[in-house]
């Protein structure tokens, strides 16, 4: 994502920053671990402004996409789960967000479970499995069969629906994600006053 995904463009457009890594790879494999983090740090702080930089546009998008947040959609939570540990998200998870959600959330819910499986979700959790990311229920695979596999709307882990108190809500992880944008904005107001 920093360097984009085609390494021939990062070469043309920043040689210089190209020209760093690529000495500092030389570097890292000719000597010892100390040197090398000693060498890198010129451009690990440029790429860390740079990941900062793209976060905090990435989570303004996600943050103010709120038909897409009001839907519950997957693909918000699947974004949501991916910026709240500081990561970044792809250019075409960031995409999803470019037209109006197709399906609530309650909506895709209700496709995954019958009618006998949603009214045991209230009582049953133990009878489901869950998506670790956005917290959609699927019913049990047939008995015997362990309980594996990928959520088919975000590509979550599926886990035990016993898990279900451990995971953040994807409104948890967005309110994480507001706190962390307001308090690198402070940082970021404070260091221009400067
Ligand atoms: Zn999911």
């Amino acid at each position: 994502m920093l360097i984009g995904t085609d390494p021939a463009t990062f070469l043309d457009n920043e040689p210089d920053l190209a020209g760093q890594v690529l000495e500092w790879a030389d570097v890292r494999r000719r000597t010892d671990r100390f040197k090398a983090r000693h060498r890198a740090e010129p451009f690990v702080r440029v790429l860390e402004a740079r990941h900062n930089d793209v976060w905090r546009l990435q989570a303004r998008r996600l943050l103010g996409a709120s038909e897409h947040i009001a839907a519950g959609h997957p693909k918000v939570c699947r974004l949501a789960a991916i910026l709240v540990t500081g990561g970044l998200a792809s250019a075409d998870d960031i995409a999803n967000l470019d037209d109006p959600p197709a399906m609530t959330r309650a909506q895709i819910q209700s496709t995954l479970l019958g009618d006998s499986d949603a009214r045991r979700t209230s009582h049953n959790e133990q009878a489901l499995i869950i998506c670790d990311t956005c917290t959609l229920m699927y019913p049990l695979p047939p008995s015997g069969e362990p309980v594996a596999g990928r959520c088919n709307h975000c590509g979550g882990d599926l886990l035990d629906g016993q898990e279900r108190a451990s995971i953040p809500t994807p409104a948890q992880r967005l309110h994480s994600i507001e706190s962390r944008l307001r308090q690198m904005e402070v940082q970021c107001g404070r260091s221009t006053v400067r």
